[in-house]
């Protein structure tokens, strides 16, 4: 169901504490964590903690709590020291687009020589 947990949905194992992750900001509303696969030296995950499927299901349901997870990747970005040199936010939305996860989420891409590795994230 959109807006709750979902028990086969990897982020909403990562918020219930059913899987590990590095977090490095949480609120009422929002996790940050470390993405397993970095693509470039400062690479978070910001997502809500309902499920919604991707950032345009999020934002059309909820449109604070979009604000929401916006405002926190850039208080991410200004905690990894990547605010001031520039940061990347990315929403894949769709598996042809590269989505993997169906759980709304932003990278918070920043660092180096602003190249991403392997993948465009
Ligand atoms: P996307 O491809 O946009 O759906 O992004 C999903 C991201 O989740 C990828 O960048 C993965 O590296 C990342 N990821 C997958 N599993 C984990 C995990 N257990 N902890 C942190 N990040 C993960
Ligand atoms: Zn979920």
């Amino acid at each position: 169901m959109i807006g709750e947990v979902q028990a086969d949905c990897l982020f909403c194992r990562i918020v219930a504490g059913e899987i590990p992750s590095t977090k490095v900001r949480e609120t009422e509303h929002t996790l940050a964590f470390r993405d397993i696969n970095p693509q470039m030296p400062t690479h978070v995950l910001v997502v809500p903690k309902a499920h919604y499927p991707n950032a345009a299901a999020l934002a059309e349901a909820d449109p604070a709590l979009a604000g929401t997870v916006l405002a926190e990747a850039g208080r991410v970005a200004g905690d990894e020291k990547v605010a001031d040199s520039g940061y990347r936010l990315i929403f894949n939305t769709g598996s042809g687009a590269g989505q993997t996860v169906f759980h709304a989420h932003v990278h918070v891409l920043g660092g180096g020589n602003g190249e991403l590795h392997e993948r465009l994230v």
